[in-house]
């Protein structure tokens, strides 16, 4: 441990500048406005919990209680046989009604919008807006929409379709101009009528469903939020948001956006082979409600609808009310309206983690990487610990959409983690290399006067000879000991023997070219290689060297100035010996002439 967190200290700046790059990194995903990397982003993590929502809905069933009864294609074929052109006149939807009221069902809602046509059969009208009238617990719906004022006046809608409800400051409801008002009579018989207006994400999927719109600064909301609202028994004016955003309302949580939109958890279209919803078929409450009039076997059961929640759409391709979920390409509003119902009596609406919880579990992540890229020796261990890792991360994921209806941050989590893991294995790398360095340093230099040392000196010099053997060229070697070094020490410390030890190692470096090599032989001794170079040219560069160090005054203290001679001695490969021992032998011969004939000079053998 001491070990690691020397080393963290020893590289403290490229780890302080990955995590500053890492957080910079971070911060831009979740801070910045709108940008490109946003949007691919958002839409990624889209894409994954399209998919999360693909597995789990697999294993969920829808509530009993509900059922869809549908214009299918067969229906379609049927009313168009029956009524000529769609739209059909509307007393057979209040035939539909009147069957579906018989059986006791519960709530009845139309997914359909009952709008002033030209081609109206008043007769046939007031049959819907009887059943309006006298079924209190049927639901129809509004649509909002931005059309230009000039092509119709925005319309005033009665007070009563208004929810009273303040939203806070951080919701921020869709707002629309303008409305296409439906049959006045239908306001008139009822309250239960809510918009049915669904925004599509960018991508084109319905993802979410605003429970509350603003028109002329007043908020209405959705159709089967108001029918869920009334089936629970529950008063919307009676609610509050809390600080998240969540209205509360009875003993019901619900997580809003910032655009006052449920994020729904969807049921796959089809469970064990079969709809998830129950389906039936417009035609087939149609001929068993003729069937009943005249006192004939009806196709249905009669307990078909008997206390159900009923919606009435349609899913025919033709009639275009086909939408684009998570879990499915084609999927009928209704069924959507369907969810949204399942959804709130099951308290299972999807809630999105906040961002510090998010942001928590990324550095976690990130952490467990950093962690893994250190810890493990081996390479393709450490890849695939860290593939167990995201693939474990995206298992939670699933399970905590699954068990929680939480929505967690996959995208921004792996993509931080794949950054953190490549980056650590950078860093690895780097301090593997640099402690590298540093041995070779450690194991080649001398502490003191960092020129080469021994070991390094006698290595050079053998490949010295063995190139210039190949290679059929000269190199020279020159030896200096320092003149009367004891007496030096002896006279002025050991310390100052030191220091000028060092000096005399900086003027013998700065004295030959930088592919020659300075080497501390032992003790006040030094060599030099120099290579292609020889014996007349080393004893001009040897003789340098004597002048300079000779030149060369050293301040010991501020009123004591010394200085300190050399005595050097040369020998050429191949002239003067071909192995390091007489190369060497040669050399020190001449430096010992040198130290015979009075010293501060180059020795040589006549
Ligand atoms: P000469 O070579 O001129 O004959 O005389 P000398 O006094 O230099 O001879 P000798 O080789 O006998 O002594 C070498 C001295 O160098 C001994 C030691 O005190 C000194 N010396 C060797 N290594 C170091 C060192 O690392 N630091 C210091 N301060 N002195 C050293
Ligand atoms: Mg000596
Ligand atoms: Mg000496």
């Amino acid at each position: 441990m001491k070990k690691f967190i020397n080393i963290l200290f020893r590289h403290r700046f490229d780890i302080i500048y990955g995590s500053i790059l890492i957080l910079f990194l971070l911060f831009m995903f979740i801070f910045f406005p709108k940008t490109e990397t946003k949007n691919i982003i958002n839409a990624m993590e889209n894409k994954s919990f399209d998919l999360r929502q693909s597995i789990i809905s697999k294993n969920k069933k829808s509530s009993d209680d509900i059922v869809i009864v549908s214009v299918d294609d067969p229906s379609y074929e049927y009313l168009l046989d029956k009524y000529g052109d769609w739209p059909i006149p509307r007393d057979v939807y209040a035939q539909i009604l009147e069957y579906i009221q018989s059986q006791g069902a519960k709530y009845v809602g139309f997914d359909l919008l009952f709008i002033k046509s030209l081609n109206r059969i008043p007769q046939s009208d007031n049959k819907l807006i009887n059943s309006f009238k006298k079924y209190k617990n049927t639901y129809t719906a509004l649509n909002f929409d931005n059309y230009s004022k000039e092509l119709r006046t925005p319309p005033v809608i009665d007070d009563k379709l208004k929810t009273k409800i303040t939203l806070p400051d951080s919701i921020k409801p869709f707002e629309f101009t303008n409305c296409r008002l439906i049959l006045s009579e239908i306001i008139e018989a009822t309250k239960n009528i809510g918009h049915i207006n669904t925004p599509k994400s960018d991508d084109g999927f319905i993802r979410q469903i605003p429970l509350f719109i603003k028109y002329n600064n007043d908020i209405y909301s959705f159709m089967t939020f108001k029918l869920a609202l009334d089936s629970l028994n529950i008063d919307i004016e009676k609610s509050h948001f809390d600080k998240n955003n969540n209205l509360i309302v009875g003993n019901k949580k619900i997580p809003l956006s910032n655009n006052a939109e449920a994020i729904l958890n969807w049921y796959s279209p089809k469970y064990d082979g079969d709809y998830t919803f129950k389906y039936i078929s417009f035609w087939e409450v149609l001929k068993s409600y003729e069937a009943k009039k005249n006192n004939n076997k009806e196709i249905l059961p009669q307990d078909t609808f008997k206390n159900k929640i009923v919606f009435i759409g349609t899913s025919v391709f033709s009639l275009s009310d086909i939408k684009t979920v998570p879990v499915s390409k084609y999927m009928p509003g209704v069924e959507i309206h369907a969810t949204l119902l399942n959804n709130i009596i099951d308290n299972s609406l999807i809630r999105k983690a906040s961002n510090s919880q998010n942001i928590l579990i990324t550095v976690f992540l990130a952490f467990i990487c950093i962690m893994t890229v250190f810890k493990i020796r081996s390479v393709t261990i450490g890849i695939t610990l860290f593939g167990i890792i995201n693939i474990v991360f995206l298992y939670i994921s699933t399970y905590v959409m699954e068990k929680y209806n939480i929505w967690i941050w996959t995208i921004i989590p792996l993509i931080t983690t794949v950054i953190t893991f490549l980056y650590s294995y950078i860093i690895k790398y780097l301090i593997k290399s640099r402690d590298f360095e540093y041995t070779y340093k450690l194991a080649t230099t001398d502490g003191l006067t960092e020129l080469y040392n021994h070991r390094y000196f006698q290595e050079q010099i053998r490949f010295k000879i063995k190139q210039a053997e190949r290679l059929n060229t000269t190199f020279s070697l020159i030896i200096a000991d320092i003149d009367f070094f004891k007496k030096f020490n002896d006279t002025y410390g050991h310390q100052a023997g030191d220091a000028v030890l060092k000096e005399v190692a900086k003027t013998l470096k700065s004295c030959v070219r930088s592919e020659d090599y300075v080497c501390r032989y032992g003790g006040e001794e030094m060599t030099i290689i120099l290579n292609n170079t020889n014996r007349e040219s080393a004893y001009l560069i040897a003789k340098k060297v004597c002048d300079t160090i000779a030149s060369k005054k050293y301040q010991l203290t501020p009123d004591l100035e010394v200085n300190v001679t050399l005595s050097l001695g040369v020998a050429s490969y191949p002239n003067d010996g071909k192995t390091p021992s007489a190369l060497i032998e040669y050399a020190d011969k001449c430096l010992y002439k040198a130290k015979e004939n009075g010293r501060n000079q180059v020795g040589f053998i006549e």
